[in-house]
This record gives C-alpha cells, structure tokens and sequence, in this order.
C-alpha cells in the first residue's frame, strides 16, 4: 500500500547498539531525505524538518523509528508523510551550525536576497535545497500541509510544544499531552516554521529534551504519532486503538507532570552582555516560580518573580540576548474566551483606540504610540494573537500570524 519510502534505518545489526550509543554515534544523514511514506489514497500531508540545528540529532533517530513501524504496511494511512533532515552539513559534523544559525533566517526579506545571492556560505545552501523540498512537498500535496519543527536543548527539561498563535495551529497543538507554550515562537525573528505558516501550512515546534538523551528520541517519536494523527494522514477506525498512539500519549502524559498543559509568555527579560546576567542556579527549562523568589541577579542587584508563574528557558550557558522568558498557565476559559473573540473578529475595534494605529503595508501589524496608549495592558494585544512584540523610541509594533 505504501510505497515510495526511503529511510534507509533498518540494518539488521546482530549487536544493536544501546539506545545513547545510536543518538551519539548514529550515522548521520546522507542526504536531506530521512524517509517518506505516500499513500495511494490522497490526504494531507505531514513534513517534519528534524535537525534545523546540527547537534539535535534525536527528531531524526525518533521519526526513523516511525518510519520503520509504518512500512511494516499495517497501519492505514492517507496522504503523505515527509522527513527531512535540517541542517544536513551540520548534522554531519555535529555541529549547531557551521555559518549562521539555520533557524533565524526565514524572514520574506532574508529568503529573496538568498535567491539571488552568488556567494554561499553553508547555511545558504541549506536553506535554499530545503526550500526546494519543501516546496516541492507542498505543491504536490493533495491535502492540507503541517510542517512540524523537531529540536532538542542543553539543558535538561521536559519536553514542550510551541507554536505561532493563529487559531487552526491552536486548534492542532492541542492534541499534545505536553506543557505548550504560546507566544514563545514569536520571540524570535526569522525562525521556519513561521515562514510556512505564511505559506499556509500548520506548524508547530517541538522541543524533545537534552540532546543526547535517550528520553528526547523517545518522546519526539511519540509526539510524530500524535501529529500523525491530529494531522488526519492515520486510517483508523473510530473506537480502534492504536498501540503506538496509546503509548505515546501515556509516554507525554508522563512527561509532562504537574506542569500546566497551556502556557504563555508574558514578557522576555532581554540581557546585554554588560548586565552580568546570571541565572539563578536550579530552575528547568520551564518551572514554577513564587512571588519574589529570586529568579537572577546583574549588576544592578537581584531579578526577583513578579509574582506567581513561570519561568521559561533560562539562559544557563551560552550567549544570548534572553535572560529568561516570564510566562503562567492559561485557563481553557481564557482560551475560548479569546477565540470566540477572535472569530468574531472583535481586534477590528483595536485601531480605534487611541494611540493604535494599524500599520498600512502590513495588516497584520499595529503600531502602537506608548505616548499615548501607554496604559493599555498588552494583554488585550495578546488576546487577540498580537504577540510578536518589538520596542523603538517610543513606538511599539505588535504583531501577529496571519490565519
Ligand atoms: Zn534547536
């Protein structure tokens, strides 16, 4: 029934190596396909990029898990599922990236200098070959596109799932048993999967755990055959149980803990280098933290909690410019409450506050005169999906997704 697939992991190796042996070890990726899998009865489609940075190799040892089950050829599918290794070079050496970062390089800006570029460094010729396969998946798609992003971290952590904030990704993260963080995407420029939000496509993000441990390849395995699912590319019956989606889901739901199952960022402690940020030591990449408990001290004294929520990806080691991102638990009332207002198109009435303008070559953008609108809460922006949120002077620009 399925044919087409090219994943190239099933060597019958009398010896298996231990599962950390093959994360560590693992042969790398000849090429940028890892595998794929077309069903003769057409459907959406699902591409998962693993590997964007080089040293994150668990997404692809996890989906070749899934690959393998699938082409056993029990299990019905429909569609197509696609994946694609990221930064191929780099996964080859180990490395995060050789140049540049590949994952903050997917602004409309940066991709039509890189079509018209002579020159090209690693990362250049990375991103224009998975351009090209991208693409090319979504013109042959006979269905709705989901892209999904698969990473892992240094530190270690529970695996979560982040998202840029439009109302069919809302709608698809949901399936996740994992803590899923909104707003956290649209922290950075210029990452993939909001350029194929762009394009129309679904996405979403998933960071796996710490990169060499076993546990990351296990749970970004499991999460692949919740997208499977959620994404409609799984024939099964209703009523039927899938062993694998069983245990994934019971895997995740394990994971996850006592952590909330919906997050959002509320603010970015941004650093220079000349504030001597240092993190307080003992806090995961996401944690509880109680009204004034000291979260991290620079050089102009201590950082305490605003009060009670949640810290998100403290810088430990490393440079950046993210301190740590503030963030609580969202209530499914909060979260209905916006998308019904959201579906009513309620933000129309946004840019008839004072001081909000909406911007005129960008619909999805306002500008914001703090002069003016300095007391609005930028909460009522961030109900609405406005959570790409940039400072100048004394003008704020909020934006969002389309979709
Ligand atoms: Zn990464």
């Amino acid at each position: 029934m399925n044919s087409g697939t090219s994943s190239s992991n099933q060597s019958s190796n009398a010896n298996p190596p231990s599962k950390m042996e093959r994360v560590q070890k693992r042969p790398i990726l000849e090429r940028r396909e890892v595998g794929r899998v077309v069903s003769e009865m057409p459907g959406p489609s699902l591409i998962v990029v693993a590997g964007i940075h080089g040293n994150e190799a668990a997404g692809i040892e996890g989906s070749r898990r899934v690959l393998a089950r699938l082409e056993r050829g029990d299990i019905g599918l429909r569609g197509e599922l696609l994946v694609l290794g990221g930064n191929v070079a780099a996964l080859q050496k180990g490395v995060r990236y050789q140049a540049k970062d590949l994952n903050r390089v997917w602004t409309e800006e940066h991709v039509r200098e890189l079509r018209k570029k002579r020159e090209l460094d690693a990362e250049d010729r990375e991103q224009l070959d998975l351009l090209s396969q991208v693409e090319a998946a979504i013109g042959r798609a006979r269905g709705r596109v989901h892209l999904a992003d698969f990473h892992t971290s240094s530190a270690e952590g529970i695996p979560f799932i982040l998202f840029g904030d439009t109302l069919p990704q809302r709608r698809f993260v949901r399936a996740f048993p994992l803590p899923v963080v909104i707003g956290l995407e649209e922290q950075v420029d210029g990452v993939q999967s909001a350029f194929w939000t762009k394009r129309n496509c679904v996405t979403f993000g998933c960071e796996g755990g710490q990169h060499d441990d076993p546990a990351s390849v296990d749970a970004l395995e499991a999460v692949l055959w919740i997208a499977l699912r959620q994404s409609g590319l799984l024939r099964i019956a209703r009523g039927e149980q899938l062993p694998e989606l069983t245990a994934a889901e019971n895997l995740l739901e394990k994971r996850r803990g006592k952590l909330p199952r919906m997050l959002e960022v509320v603010s970015r402690h941004e650093i220079a280098p000349e504030d001597e940020f240092k993190m307080e030591p003992g806090f995961s990449c996401l944690d509880h933290a109680e009204n004034g408990q000291l979260l991290a001290r620079d050089r102009n004294g201590e950082i305490r909690a605003p009060r009670d929520g949640m810290v998100i990806l403290p810088l430990y080691q490393g440079l950046g410019s993210d301190g740590f991102f503030w963030g609580r638990a969202v209530t499914e009332a909060r979260l209905l409450a916006s998308e019904v207002l959201r579906r009513l198109e309620f933000e129309r009435v946004l840019p008839f506050l004072p001081g909000v303008t909406r911007c005129k070559d960008d619909s999805s953008r306002l500008l914001i005169n703090t002069k003016i609108a300095r007391l609005y809460p930028l909460d009522v922006f961030h109900f609405f999906g406005y959570r790409r949120i940039r400072e100048r002077g004394s003008e704020l620009t909020v934006e969002r997704q389309p979709g």
